[in-house]
């Protein structure tokens, strides 16, 4: 029988969101992930594990820990991300208070909760006194909230076969998530006196038909075909700055939209789409010019519901929660993307819980117990 240790995962739990680990880069007077890692580090060396710490950049911690197999078999991640957004607006950030089975604070559901359960199932596993055949690692990352530096880091050093990426999924099993791209776009005009219409070339102008043609293209994508788990693509006019001064024509203006791309289509396409913008509307006037550029892009993810390491978790998901946990997508971008495009086969399944990045959040503890009996399962058969 494999039977989760309820005290031990709360009280791991507690200590986790008593860490301040708030993203650094997100909020300038947040702690970082030293002191969450090396608890993470610790607590993982007492279950018997070979511990590591890197550190991509200094204070920025990656705690993993390696639960040796005896060889032959498959090896499995289980990714979290340690650190948390800020805590603007929120009461007591840190308290871990649990009222009504729900254990409350910042990073409690995003995704100490998940975690603490990745760290449950190896709890689990040295009670029952498992040897796996594989190696089973648990990663505490720095930086997913921000720029992903831990991941990043993490897949030059160690591959495994598969990876679960516990993020809070309400324990479904998550198929896919959408990627995006950062697009720079500048009309060019020619700067001349206020009064001399005969030399200025306006660029906001010329920016505002770029706009109204960026428009239709907004809607055209957003009721146009959807990926059936996340939806159709969208975009949206982030920032524009243009003009130097009230008496001067404007010689450039600047728009930086956020594309967010869905399974299946790729940054060039995408990019692709808004160059055709330019591109007509400079054929329809020899004097609009405009550069497009793409300057920075996340990959979507998605793994097909008969991936091996897909396969193995819904089964085990399904004797522990007894019903068949639902294949879903989610919009935001995750590391799934990240351990995907470096090979190796990644699936998503977290937690139930409310309030990431809100004022009020909150962990669903018996979802996180049944996290860890899930994880810990899943390993037995796919570390086999
Ligand atoms: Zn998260």
């Amino acid at each position: 029988m494999l039977i989760p240790d309820r005290d031990f995962i709360v009280r791991t739990l507690v200590g986790l969101v008593r860490i301040n680990s708030v993203n650094p880069s997100i909020s300038p007077d947040g702690a970082g992930e030293a002191e969450i890692g090396a608890y993470v580090a610790r607590t993982l060396a007492a279950l018997g594990l070979e511990t590591a710490i890197y550190e991509p950049q200094p204070g920025r911690t990656t705690a993993v820990g390696t639960l040796r197999g005896s060889g032959g078999g498959r090896s499995l991640m289980l990714n979290a991300h340690a650190d948390t957004v800020g805590v603007d607006a929120m009461a007591d950030p840190f308290s871990a208070g649990i009222r009504d089975g729900r254990l409350y604070g910042r990073g409690a559901h995003d995704m100490k909760g998940s975690l603490a359960a990745g760290i449950g199932a190896v709890k689990l596993l040295s009670d029952a006194r498992i040897r796996l055949r594989g190696d089973l690692v648990v990663a505490a990352v720095a930086d997913e909230e921000y720029g992903s530096l831990g991941t990043a880091d993490l897949i030059t050093r160690i591959k495994t076969d598969a990876a679960i990426v516990t993020e809070p999924t309400n324990l479904d099993v998550c198929l896919a998530h959408k990627g995006y791209l950062w697009i720079d776009v500048e009309t060019h005009g020619k700067a001349a006196h206020g009064s001399r219409f005969t030399e200025g070339v306006d660029a906001v102008m010329r920016m505002g038909r770029f706009l109204a043609e960026l428009e239709r293209l907004e809607v055209a994508l957003r009721t146009g075909p959807a990926h059936p788990l996340v939806g159709p693509p969208s975009l949206h006019a982030a920032t524009i700055n243009g003009g130097s001064g009230l008496s001067t024509y404007a010689a450039h203006c600047r728009l930086q939209i956020e594309r967010r791309t869905v399974p299946g289509e790729t940054a060039d396409a995408a990019v692709g789409q808004i160059r055709a913008i330019a591109d007509r509307l400079a054929a329809a006037d020899p004097a609009f010019s405009a550069t497009v550029q793409s300057f920075f892009a996340r990959e979507p993810f998605e793994v097909a519901p008969d991936a091996h390491i897909v396969r193995v978790l819904a089964a085990e998901a399904a004797a522990v929660l007894g019903r068949t946990p639902a294949f879903v997508g989610d919009t935001p971008w995750m590391d799934a993307a990240l351990l995907a495009e470096a090979g190796i086969e990644t699936v998503v399944m977290g937690p139930i819980g409310a309030g990431e990045h809100s004022a009020v959040e909150w962990v669903d503890v018996d979802s996180v117990v049944k996290m860890a009996e899930i994880l810990a399962r899943t390993a037995v058969a796919y570390c086999a």
